[in-house]
């Protein structure tokens, strides 16, 4: 092995491990030092004041929300019961049931001591659906009741508050504007067509990421604006544990730079082919189909359609959990419509996308059914290992050949891919009118549990070795270089404008809630006082 490689890949790794704390720069205190508080005053001035986006989903808001609430006593029990209320929703299933009751008991019974009265007049419901369908969102309602009190007198309050003065210095943080200095860069991970992702990490608070560059010349000279900038816009609306999370878009002076989640595990491609006999062990085979699943079912509720469903772009992380990544092909449908559009791998390609009929979600139901076939038969189900076929005659395939099960695919396991490549999409799994859900009910699924999985509880089967780099040799990657003779000018700055928005404020405050800033900065004066930096 090349030293180079070697030398990058240990420095790498070491980041990695040291990821947290250790990898934070000595000066990362000043770097995050809070604004004084008569600096947030237009911040205060046109910062939209909706209970629900800044206390409920933007997580540093709804931690300071939280501490301002339990300087009140009265709210003591409120918030006793959120927390609670979060605590279900990872139980599981055989524990839902009692710890289901404990909540009843202990916040729903006038005769409790942290009796909250507005929800008394859902106990009768509460327990009726506990008692028959446990696994259900069976406190639903009163976790709006409780949002909707909350949203009232005590968040009007709030905002008078050092906790909220707090929240806005922190938005300030956030807003500080992004460049290459925020990040230190280790080894190259891979080539784009727009130029080469890079794993970086936060100085000022040694998270690790993926830094997806798009040469600025590339894109001019290959008309690559709109995909960018669709890329970013998709990136920072999906919220979802299953697809790659923007951190970050910002602009260098020759690369527009998407910050993604670091996955070192590798892709999918590589596990199926470069790991011993190609093929996953089943487990792995239904755990990593139940991710990609509920990944598009996040994509296609937000009506985007992915369209890029291949072994390549699905990546693993640090504890073997996969995401979608890659949203360049991704598509926003606007109300019922559909695409028409020859896009994707021409290997993945749904029927009705090469024979150029509009199209929507379907095209990825059957990208997934390729994904499972490969999987198991350790190579496509349209092509052999190897094998380049022209173009014409992988459309005929597509549109014709009858498919093959080996001895590999046991009877659920043909069942699904038979019903997820399904030529007519009409007919096809995922299209019949229940969408996501019919899939996720098949039989191929049955030893999954869909709601610990979407809570993050489910372990995964395999775990990549930390210690090893699951990408091609530094010297393999081929180098992206700028390219002469384009010259960039007034409106492609203005475009770069659109793209440079900086930090995403959910995967931002997620970061510094992660490695322990958040916790060692938020102090407050003594006995809970206003400390200096929040004194008017
Ligand atoms: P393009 O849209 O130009 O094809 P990709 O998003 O597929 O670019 O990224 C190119 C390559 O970079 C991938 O094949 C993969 O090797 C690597 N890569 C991309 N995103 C990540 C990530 N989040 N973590 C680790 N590696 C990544
Ligand atoms: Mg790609
Ligand atoms: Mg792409």
């Amino acid at each position: 092995m090349d030293i180079d490689n070697m030398v990058q890949n240990s420095a790498l790794v070491r980041a990695r491990e040291g990821g947290g704390s250790k990898g934070r720069s000595w000066k990362w205190r000043e770097m995050l030092r809070f604004p004084h508080i008569s600096e947030c005053r237009e911040l205060a001035k046109t910062i939209e004041r909706n209970y629900d986006d800044l206390c409920v989903k933007q997580p540093i808001g709804k931690k300071l929300f939280q501490l301002y609430c339990m300087t009140r006593p009265e709210l003591h029990n409120h918030m006793g019961l959120l927390d609670a209320l979060e605590q279900f929703e990872t139980k599981e299933d055989k524990e839902r049931k009692s710890f289901g009751f404990s909540i009843i008991q202990r916040f729903m019974n006038p005769q409790a001591i942290q009796f909250v009265p507005l929800l008394a007049k859902y106990e009768q419901s509460c327990r009726e659906s506990l008692e028959l369908s446990p696994c259900e969102d069976v406190f639903h309602t009163c976790r709006e009741a409780l949002h909707e009190y909350l949203s009232q007198e005590p968040f009007t309050e709030y905002q008078f508050s050092m906790h909220f003065d707090r929240f806005l210095q922190w938005k300030k943080l956030e807003r500080k504007p992004i460049t290459k200095h925020t990040f230190r860069e280790y080894r190259l991970l891979g080539k784009g067509g727009f130029g080469e992702v890079w794993a970086c990490q936060v100085r000022a608070t040694g998270k690790m990421y993926a830094c997806k560059k798009l040469e600025k010349t590339h894109v001019k000279k290959w008309q690559g604006e709109h995909m960018a900038l669709n890329e970013k816009e998709l990136l920072e609306e999906v919220d979802s544990r299953f697809v790659v999370n923007l951190a970050y878009a910002y602009e260098t002076k020759h690369a527009l730079c998407l910050v993604l989640t670091m996955m070192s595990g590798g892709d999918l491609r590589f596990h199926i082919h470069n790991m011993g006999e190609p093929g996953l062990e089943k487990n792995r085979v239904y755990f990593y189909a139940a991710e990609v699943c509920c990944g598009l079912i996040h994509l296609h509720q937000k009506s985007i359609v992915y369209r890029d469903l291949k072994p390549e772009n699905i990546l693993l992380d640090d504890n073997g959990h996969i995401r979608i990544s890659d949203l360049g092909l991704a598509v926003k449908l606007q109300d019922g419509d559909l695409v028409q559009g020859r896009v994707g791998t021409l290997y993945y390609m749904a029927p009705e996308v090469i024979t150029k009929e509009k199209y929507d979600m379907s095209a990825d139901w059957w990208g997934l059914g390729c994904l499972i076939y490969e999987m198991i038969e350790g190579r496509s189900p349209f092509r052999a290992p190897g094998e380049r076929p022209k173009s014409s005659e992988m459309e005929k395939r597509i549109t014709s050949k009858k498919l093959q099960f080996s001895d590999k695919f046991s009877r659920e396991a043909v069942d699904i891919c038979q019903g997820l490549l399904q030529r007519n999409p009409k007919y096809r799994l995922g299209c019949r009118g229940s969408g996501g859900r019919e899939v996720k009910s098949h039989p191929f699924f049955r030893l999954i549990n869909f709601r610990m999985l979407e809570a993050g509880q489910v372990k995964a089967p395999f775990t990549p070795d930390p210690r090893l780099v699951y990408c091609d040799d530094v010297q393999d990657i081929e180098e992206f270089s700028t390219l002469r003779g384009v010259v960039l000018n007034q409106t492609d700055s203005e475009f770069y404008a659109k793209f440079n928005t900086g930090s995403v404020p959910r995967s931002w405050q997620n970061e510094l809630i992660e490695t322990g800033c958040f916790e060692e900065l938020n102090v407050f004066g003594p006995k809970g006082s206003r400390p200096a930096d929040l004194d008017w």
